[in-house]
């Protein structure tokens, strides 16, 4: 049984470590399991397009192409 998440994804900066909540539901292509979304704000990334890392609950990365934890 997968857990299904409620409530909004937190999201992250690499940089200053400023965190904020993401409704999921503006994204339907983030995977139900993604708890965390660790990526840069403006303010850090300097405008361009920073990459993401999802984690779920547990803190584990999940592959954007299965949206389920890397094996490792
Ligand atoms: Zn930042």
């Amino acid at each position: 049984m997968v857990a299904m998440l409620k409530g909004p994804i937190k999201l992250i900066c690499s940089g200053c470590g400023k965190e904020q909540d993401y409704d999921r539901d503006i994204d339907d292509d983030i995977p139900n399991c993604v708890k965390t979304i660790v990526s840069q704000c403006p303010e850090c990334n300097g405008g361009d397009f920073g990459s993401e890392i999802w984690l779920d609950v547990v803190g584990r990365e999940i592959d954007w192409e299965t949206g389920k934890p890397f094996q490792t």
